[in-house]
């Protein structure tokens, strides 16, 4: 067995949980951690000094759209349907590589800053899933369809969705063996999938035991027009669609009506809170204190960086409790560590069912170290505090995804930052331009 021991740190094994002074250690090979307790003596050459850092169990950023980097502040300041006829114009120009670039600096920036595996909707395929698969991520990845005949990316990809969901069987059948790339169904929305498609889905879903991923009740102006076309709000429609009954890992749910969150309950469903991307795009506040009182299983996500503008899931743990907090008036209303859980613990369920997003001997070796000796994590009273309301993702050193090292003292080493930087830079411009002189 090729164990690797971290020694000696603090460790946040999960939400509300603290060890000082502590030694962590996993197999290379099994891919899981070994031990967890007190330090048992000196390290070895191929050990990590853990002095001066924090051990947390790795981020899963339960909901975006991670190529989209490139549309990174190309429309920030306008009104949500405005903001939907930027990001539609700049897609259509999207190519296959302009996506390939967008993700490869998606995944350097992910990683970067602590996030272990992603959950994301987009115009998935072979090369994009290689290249997660190449960078040393987890993923589940739904593939988007808007309805049998649309094509989402013409110039990307010019797959109707029929063709979609067929293909989506097919890469989960291609990537069965890779434990850390997963399928998911990706129907984008009740308004954009029509109802015999969504039903299509479940039929699938259930035969085939590939999950479904959708967005759901993300603004006012969609559940009015879903209670005025279909007399049910998006969530009540597409239970009664068959849709809820398997596994399904709903987007947003900020506007829940009557009787949804009894529904968002059921034991196979999850829900990826995105505070930043609904702040930003003024979609609403979800009840997320409802949420938990109802036993809902709840992620938390970036969404697209065209909504937010980072993938830094810091700011999704701060901000998501700050704004339940003021919204209610009450600052006893929710945790720092109620968000740090579903950062964590939250996001796994609706990643891979089989994870548990915390630290055990026994679990996976998701591992990321933190940088405590800064101004920030001065005095370093309570890790919980600081990594709920303090850290950011560039306090992130190392990361270990199942006992592989993909960030180390923190350089990225599968993917070349500088030239997936530069890539992206160079084509968002070609883009742009397309845009003025069109
Ligand atoms: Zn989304």
């Amino acid at each position: 067995m090729s164990e690797i021991r971290i020694a000696p740190l603090t460790v946040v094994p999960s939400a509300g949980q603290v060890m000082r002074n502590a030694e962590l250690a996993f197999c290379t090979a099994s891919g899981r951690i070994t031990y967890l307790g007190p330090p048992r003596g000196p390290l070895g050459p191929n050990d990590v000094d853990g002095d001066g850092r924090l051990a947390m169990p790795g981020l899963i950023n339960a909901h975006t759209h991670s190529a989209m980097t490139l549309l990174r502040g190309h429309s920030d300041d306008v009104p949500l349907h405005t903001w939907l006829t930027h990001v539609r114009a700049f897609e259509l120009r999207l190519t296959a590589a302009d996506v390939l670039a967008g993700l490869r600096l998606a995944l350097a920036e992910m990683l970067r800053s602590g996030t272990v595996g992603f959950v994301d909707m987009f115009q998935w395929d072979s090369t994009l899933l290689g290249a997660v698969s190449e960078a040393g991520m987890r993923v589940s990845a739904a593939p988007a369809v808007f309805g049998y005949d649309a094509v989402a990316f013409p110039m990307a990809d010019a797959t109707p969705g029929a063709a979609m969901l067929d293909r989506t069987a097919a890469l989960a059948a291609e990537f069965a063996g890779d434990p850390l790339v997963g399928l998911a169904y990706g129907l984008h929305a009740p308004y954009t999938c029509p109802p015999d498609m969504i039903a299509d889905v479940a039929r699938r879903s259930a035969v085939d035991g590939i999950g479904v991923h959708i967005h759901l009740s993300e603004t006012q102006f969609e559940v009015q027009e879903s209670l005025r076309r279909f007399g049910s709000s998006p969530i009540r429609q597409v239970a009664d669609l068959g849709l809820l009954d398997g596994r399904v890992h709903v987007a947003h749910a900020v506007h829940p009506r009557e009787g949804d969150i009894e529904l968002l309950a059921r034991p196979g469903v999850t829900v990826a809170h995105n505070p930043v991307s609904n702040l930003k795009l003024g979609a609403g506040i979800a009840p997320v204190p409802a949420y938990i009182a109802g036993g809902v299983q709840l992620g938390l996500g970036t969404d697209s960086v065209a909504s937010n503008n980072t993938l830094d899931m810091f700011e999704e743990i701060k901000n998501g409790a700050l704004v339940q907090r003021g919204y209610a008036a009450d600052p006893a209303v929710i945790a720092g560590s109620d968000l740090f859980r579903m950062a964590t613990a939250g996001g796994a369920a609706a990643i891979d069912p089989t994870l548990s997003g915390v630290l055990a001997v026994g679990e996976a070796a998701d591992i990321v170290l933190l940088d405590v000796t800064g101004t920030t994590a001065t005095p370093f009273g309570d890790p919980g505090s600081f990594l709920a309301y303090a850290a950011h993702g560039t306090d992130v050193t190392d990361v270990f995804i199942a006992g592989r090292g993909v960030v180390r003292n923190r350089v990225v080493l599968a993917i070349d930052e500088a030239a997936a930087r530069a890539e992206v830079t160079e084509r968002a411009a070609r883009i742009v331009s397309e845009l003025v002189e069109a």
